[in-house]
């Protein structure tokens, strides 16, 4: 497992999620090679609901073998943070882009508030438990 999650992956073991059709060329600094624009969901892959223990709830999608227990919430919230955090850091704007091709950049600055402040009150927060699951073929 790295220590961030990885766009378009499992957010806990890392496996592919979803189809990758483009990535950040290699000869790019930072995150060479890491995906850039998504298609299909992969079979198998799957939604999890987490209660957080300020009353929110948060999306996070897993591959089919994985089914995160409490015991994986710590590292599993680390992954999370950093990869949001990775997404607001000014040198990384021009290499990622969200899943409907919405590049960081393109955002308004209005927008890129709302995204720090949800890396602020998600740095506050613990995820408690899952408190729904759902294939990512039924949501689709
Ligand atoms: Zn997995």
């Amino acid at each position: 497992m790295s220590d961030t999650r990885l766009a378009g992956c499992c957010a806990l073991c890392d496996v592919p999620i979803q189809e990758v059709t483009e990535r950040v060329p290699r000869d790019a600094e930072g995150m060479a090679g890491h995906p850039l624009r998504f298609g299909a969901t992969l079979p198998g892959a799957k939604r999890l609901t987490f209660v957080l223990a300020s009353g929110q709830i948060a999306n996070c999608s897993f591959c089919g073998d994985c089914d995160p227990q409490p015991s994986d919430y710590p590292a599993l919230w680390r992954r999370i943070l950093r990869a949001h955090r990775l997404e607001s850091d000014n040198a990384q704007r021009e290499k990622l882009r969200h899943g409907a091709g919405q590049s960081i950049q393109d955002l308004t600055e209005a927008q890129q508030w709302v995204h720090l402040q949800t890396w602020l009150a998600m740095r506050d927060d613990v995820p408690l438990g899952v408190i729904a699951r759902q294939a990512w073929s039924e949501i689709r």
